[in-house]
């Protein structure tokens, strides 16, 4: 057996010993949502992987990283699928900020912030939308302005996923108002706690206070916080976003799902037969099976793709739009499958009511990150070369 073989021999015998037992129970079809209800025992279960030495695998030491290959970065995604382990907490962070400060961060700032991303110890949010500016994010308002060392922000951010628990939130400011729109916005790093930051919670469709709106008035942060040029913001945005949009290895899940959704079919009755008797269920069965198999091989290769060195670009918003859509229908057969249990809700209904959870939430996929018609845009200019129409978070 080769040493990476080993390493997953290891890996899996400790999944198979730590996956909480409660995340198995209660939310084993949630292969990426953080549960808001169980955020501080997910928060806990990232600890756990940091402290096992199973985060930051390619990172390096110095950067509370294992300084390991994008071979292991690889199983461990396999395993973490395998053993239906629960999402980490700090997803933003590791997701975005982590991308953002490894390409455009000062040494400074890797070695102060990337540990604690990695651990969990310090939670990150998303601060780019604003009222006034969702998918022309370069319209946004939020100021930064320079007063001695430190920026002066002024400003809102709205639509801010873990808001309530974030101890630190990267946000796009504007750093020079005469500059082009997109040329005149910082990428700078604030801590949530800092004199001047309200937090005003929103719920959402699942009930769950999943987002918020984040006020600032006369928020001093250090100017050593900006990541890259004052008005570098942009650049490094798009960075960040075209990671948010890529392959994620947990959508192989899905495959468990359609099996789980068939076997529900079979018990459910409709008309006086078993639905997995329907024709037309049937067939859209066999659809989301068909679509399953291409977007599977689909993730394989772009994982295969940045495996090896090819950055994430425009290609990302190709899977972005078909994995978001395809949740949707996914979701919306499993509670077909169900029949009329299917109006029950969470603890009244089967498999603790996750899927007409999953169902509501999966909305947002087609949002969040650039809405389905925004990818629509970037995929018909940017990767077909049609004429530009219009403008978007792009
Ligand atoms: C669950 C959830 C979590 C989120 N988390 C965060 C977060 O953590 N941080 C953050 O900054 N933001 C977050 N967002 C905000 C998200 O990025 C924005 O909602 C998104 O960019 C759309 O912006 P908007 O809501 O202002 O809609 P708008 O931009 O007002 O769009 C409204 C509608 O018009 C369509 N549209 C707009 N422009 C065009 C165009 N040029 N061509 C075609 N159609 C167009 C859109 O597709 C949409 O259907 C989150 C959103 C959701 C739903």
């Amino acid at each position: 057996m080769s040493a990476l073989d080993d390493w997953r021999t290891d890996l899996r015998r400790w999944l198979d010993d730590h996956v909480p037992a409660w995340w198995q129970e209660e939310f084993a079809a949630t292969p990426y949502e953080v549960p808001e209800r169980r955020f501080d025992e997910i928060r806990a279960w990232q600890r756990t992987l940091f402290d096992a030495g199973y985060m930051g695998l390619t990172l390096p030491r110095a950067y509370g990283g294992q300084g390991l290959s994008a071979e292991h970065e690889l199983i461990r995604a396999e395993e973490m699928v395998r053993a239906s382990a629960p999402p980490i907490a700090n997803q933003v962070g590791v997701k975005q900020c982590v991308p953002a400060l490894l390409e455009y961060g000062t040494e400074e700032q890797k070695r102060r912030f990337l540990p604690g991303i990695l651990s969990a110890d310090e939670i990150w949010c998303q601060g780019y939308s604003e009222p006034g500016a969702g998918s022309d994010l370069a319209s946004l308002q939020t100021r930064a302005v320079l007063d001695g060392d430190d920026y002066v922000v002024n400003g809102t951010k709205i639509w801010t996923t873990y808001g309530t628990h974030a101890d630190w939130i990267f946000a796009l400011v504007r750093t020079d108002p005469e500059a082009r729109k997109q040329a005149g916005i910082g990428f700078l790093l604030i801590d949530m706690k800092s004199p001047g930051i309200e937090v005003a919670p929103i719920v959402n469709i699942t009930t769950d206070v999943d987002f918020c709106q984040v006020f600032f008035e006369d928020v001093r942060v250090p100017a050593a916080h900006m990541v890259g040029r004052p008005t570098q913001g942009w650049e490094v945005a798009n960075h960040v976003l075209a990671h948010e949009r890529g392959a994620n290895l947990a959508m192989l899940r899905f495959g468990d799902f359609l099996d789980q959704i068939a076997e529900r079919a079979r018990i459910t009755h409709r008309a006086g037969r078993s639905l997995a008797d329907d024709p037309s269920f049937r067939q859209r069965f066999a659809q989301c099976r068909i679509e399953f198999e291409v977007l599977k091989q689909q993730v394989l290769q772009s994982v295969e793709e940045v495996r090896t060195g090819r950055k994430a670009g425009p290609a990302s918003s190709l899977l972005k739009l078909q994995m978001s859509e395809y949740d949707q229908r996914l979701s919306r057969l499993a509670n077909e499958a169900q029949g009329l249990a299917a109006q029950h809700w969470l603890d009244d209904g089967i498999d603790r009511g996750i899927w007409q959870w999953r169902e509501l939430w999966s909305r947002a996929y087609t949002i969040f990150g650039g809405s389905s018609e925004i990818q629509r845009n970037i995929i018909a200019e940017r990767i077909l070369g049609l004429p530009r129409t219009g403008k978007g978070r792009k």
